[in-house]
Formats: C-alpha cells, structure tokens, sequence
C-alpha cells in the first residue's frame, strides 16, 4: 500500500509557489519550527521569515519564506505566504543588495528609519542568504 500524502498549497500574493502531493513539511511557526506529517490534527500556524523544508519520496525541497498562516488539515495543507522562494530561485545579487541596504538604514539611526521595517528587511534577505547557500 503507498503511503499516506499531503496534498500542499503555497500561495502567495504573486504566484501560487507549490501545489503537489508531498510526505511531510518543516516550516517556520513564530513559536518555532513545526513539522506536520499526513493525518495530523487540524490547526492554524502563524509562520516567521525562515527556511520550509518539503518532503517528497525522500528527497528534502527548501524554500525561503517572509511570514504567514498555515492552514493544516488531516490530508491537506495551505500555506498563505507573504513571500516564498524555492533555493534555486533565489536571486544572491539581489539579496546581496538588500542586505546591504538594510544595515546601512540600521546603521544610520536617523529618526526617520523605520527600524521594524529595516530589520524585518534585514532579516529577510540573511534567511534568502542562508537558504540559497545551502542549495
Ligand atoms: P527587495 O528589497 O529585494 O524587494 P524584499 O525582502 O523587500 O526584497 P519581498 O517584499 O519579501 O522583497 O518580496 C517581493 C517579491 O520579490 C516576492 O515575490 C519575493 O518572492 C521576491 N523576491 C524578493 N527577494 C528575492 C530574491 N532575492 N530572489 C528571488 N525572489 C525574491
């Protein structure tokens, strides 16, 4: 008998990112990373900027997420992203870039930054960085 799926949905406000059968997940809740497997109770995450790992026959798919909700059910998962990336489709330059604007507006501490929006950018681009590095 084959084993037991989760079909997935990843949406975000630009493209539907995923949508397939899959052995299991790891994603980023805000209290900390949260693996779901098929047949787990339903429930609602808040999800944080970090890396979400599918599994799919035994091989591990990383993706780069910027903050959302996770709707799980049984057999199925929808995952409403701000913004999701797969590894390999991560543009370096462009994170590069971010990063480094984002440290200079810390850096500056001028009344008129807002340091939320410069360390949530910040922190976007390092987990870009980081999730493309590892692909
Ligand atoms: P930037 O300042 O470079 O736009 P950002 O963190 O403000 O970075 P987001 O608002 O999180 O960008 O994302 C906007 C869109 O651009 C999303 O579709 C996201 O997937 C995509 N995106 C942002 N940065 C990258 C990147 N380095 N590589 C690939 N796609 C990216």
């Amino acid at each position: 008998m084959a084993a037991k799926k989760l079909h997935l949905d990843v949406i975000t406000p630009f493209e539907k990112v995923f949508s397939g059968e899959i052995d299991g997940i790891m994603a980023p809740g805000h209290e900390g990373y949260f693996g779901v497997l098929p047949g787990h109770a339903p429930m609602m995450m808040q999800l944080s900027i970090g890396e979400m790992k599918l599994k799919v026959d035994n091989k591990d798919y990383l993706y780069a997420t910027s903050g959302g909700f996770a709707e799980i059910l049984p057999d199925k998962i929808t995952i409403l992203a701000e913004a999701a990336e797969s590894a390999d489709k991560i543009d370096i330059e462009r994170a590069t870039r971010a990063r480094e604007r984002a440290e200079q507006r810390l850096a500056r501490k001028s009344e008129d930054i807002d340091l939320d929006r410069a360390r949530m950018a910040l922190a976007r681009a390092l987990n870009r960085l980081k999730v493309a590095s590892r692909r």
